[in-house]
């Protein structure tokens, strides 16, 4: 794979079937994840390290991190929300973990029984935990705020906290910070004052944008990112996804609507749009009966489209 302008990291089998009604037996989550690999994403958010009884499509997570270690080049990442989900995720063997930290206290406490407070208590020893390790075992850690953009239960969400918590995550030995709008409640003006806020705190820290099409904002609010410099995006294939603890915030932005739009943009994101788009058909048999989002899939590449990583 040669050169890439914007890191897309695919979060459909953790956030996507987090949300989805039907169990998606084990052998379709690799061929997916495999599939993915070979179009070329380069990291994939295999699973998260929950408790089954909470959300039984995870059951399998260790199984499926075992398969992901064994595509080569592929950054192995998974996300956790507590510190035994943390543990779970390290004796796996994850490159990359995150960290859910819930910026409004009723959703933080609601998904994960914590205050934000205490969920910057527990990534600081989580990643004492992992500072413990031996260097190649020792994952990178991503700070994943979340309702940064708004809050299903509590409404507006404060930008000092969001600010707060970025600091407090970065202090805490967290590697970056992601900023995610769980609820689909961002618009592009505000991804670019909030983010442009985070960066001025943290400087480098500064993770990626994960984003929810909820109101269709989704990929306008991709292109505000860019322009604040953001080059790391979570989207999720079919635009599969949600959040099971924040009612009516569904679907991440599209994995082949994203793609499209950089490449036509003039940036390479290193994956193959046809061999993405080939993935849907897994996900149908896998998951049948449930809902695949997207337009360019409808639609298909414009006539003469040369993407930017194809040039
Ligand atoms: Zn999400």
């Amino acid at each position: 794979m040669g050169k890439t302008d914007v890191l897309i990291s695919e979060v459909g089998p953790r956030d996507g079937l987090q949300n989805t009604k039907a169990f998606m037996p084990t052998e379709y989550k690799k061929r997916w994840i495999s599939a993915a690999a070979a179009a070329g994403l380069t990291e994939i958010e295999v699973c998260s390290f929950v408790p089954p009884k909470l959300i039984p499509q995870m059951v399998d997570a260790a199984e499926v991190v075992a398969h992901a270690k064994t595509i080569p080049g592929l950054t192995v990442a998974a996300l956790a929300p507590n510190y035994k989900g943390a543990q779970r995720a390290m004796e796996a063997g994850v490159h990359k973990l995150t960290l859910t930290i819930s910026v409004s206290k009723s959703h933080s406490l609601a998904n994960v029984r914590m205050t934000p407070d205490e969920a910057i208590a527990s990534a600081k020893k989580i990643c004492d935990f992992r500072d413990s390790l031996p260097p190649e075992q020792r994952p990178k850690i991503e700070s994943g705020l979340s309702t940064v953009f708004g809050c299903t239960i509590e409404g507006v969400v404060s930008e000092d906290e969001v600010v707060r918590l970025a600091i407090a995550s970065a202090e805490a030995g967290c590697d970056e910070v992601g900023l995610a709008d769980t609820t689909g409640y961002a618009n592009p003006e505000q991804i670019r004052r909030v983010f442009k806020k985070v960066r001025a705190a943290i400087g480098e820290k500064l993770g990626g944008a994960h984003l929810h099409n909820t109101r269709g904002l989704g990929l306008a609010n991709v292109v505000a990112a860019l322009e604040v410099g953001v080059r790391t995006f979570d989207s999720s294939l079919a635009g599969l996804g949600g959040c099971p603890f924040a009612p009516g915030a569904s679907g991440n932005i599209v994995t082949e609507d994203l793609v499209f739009m950089l490449e036509a943009m003039g940036l390479r994101t290193g994956i193959d749009l046809e061999r993405l788009l080939a993935i849907r058909e897994l996900l149908a048999e896998g998951i049948p009966g449930e809902l695949l989002y997207g337009y360019v899939p409808l639609a298909g590449v414009p006539k003469g489209f040369v993407p930017a990583s194809g040039r």
